[in-house]
């Protein structure tokens, strides 16, 4: 369980139209493709050891379009990718293979109604109990209504990048309409926003903890007087 007081932020990525170019199902390892500047904007997260971690919806098993170890498959090629263009990391993934019938499931070992499914918050969950992390202090960067919608659904901050299907939410197209916290136009952009108000949190963090201090100052100041009245009096 998430320690109250050691429960550190995360920022959660959604992987396709954030990570990698978004291309339907990808049958072929060869055909991920990172989105340019994704692998230097995952550095500065791990630079700053912000926990980051990937959560996606991955429905191919559950459509019969291809076995898990394919996903698996994917996400090394994903991080290794990541590694040689940056030296950037992931520090976990999460995917959730199951697909409800009506959604389309047709593989019965991986069709149910999962609360790992986006916009439900399982996967955040999960990491936030596994990893420690405070989910109130944390963002997410998806690229659909249904990753700010989990975003939203976890307490979590919601960002919509424009890339992938991004660009179609906003305008109407796709999906529902939402309301992102931010809108970044990529990644990258997201990024600086996310370290943007990170750096507003810590500030605000060393300001109450300065007030405190000086709250208590002047009750010490006072008992010292005190004493100081007495003895000299
Ligand atoms: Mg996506």
């Amino acid at each position: 369980m998430p320690n109250l007081k050691s429960a550190k932020p995360a920022v959660f990525l959604d992987r396709d139209g954030v990570l990698n170019i978004e291309a339907g199902y990808i049958h072929n390892v060869e055909d991920l493709h990172l989105i340019p500047g994704v692998a230097e904007a995952v550095r500065r997260l791990n630079d700053r050891q912000i926990f980051c971690c990937l959560v996606s919806n991955q429905s191919g098993p559950a459509r019969g379009y291809y076995p898990i170890d394919h996903v698996e498959a994917l996400h090394r090629r994903l991080c290794q990718l990541l590694a040689t263009e940056a030296g950037a990391k992931l520090d976990a993934l999460y995917y959730c293979p199951y697909l409800s019938p009506p959604e389309g499931g047709t593989n019965r070992e991986f069709t149910r109604w999962s609360s790992w499914r986006k916009p439900n918050t399982g996967m955040l969950v999960a990491a936030a109990w596994e990893h420690d992390l405070d989910l109130s202090q944390s963002f997410v960067v998806g690229d659909k209504a249904t990753d700010v919608d989990m975003a939203h659904n976890a307490g979590c901050c919601g960002i919509l990048v424009q890339t992938g299907f991004g660009e179609s939410v906003l305008g109407g197209k796709y999906q529902h309409h939402t309301k992102p916290d931010y809108v970044a136009t990529d990644l990258a952009r997201a990024v600086d926003w996310i370290l943007q108000q990170m750096g507003k949190l810590e500030v605000e963090r060393s300001s109450k903890l300065e007030d405190e201090h000086h709250a208590k100052q002047p009750q010490s100041q006072n008992r010292a007087s005190r004493y100081l009245d007495y003895y000299s009096g």
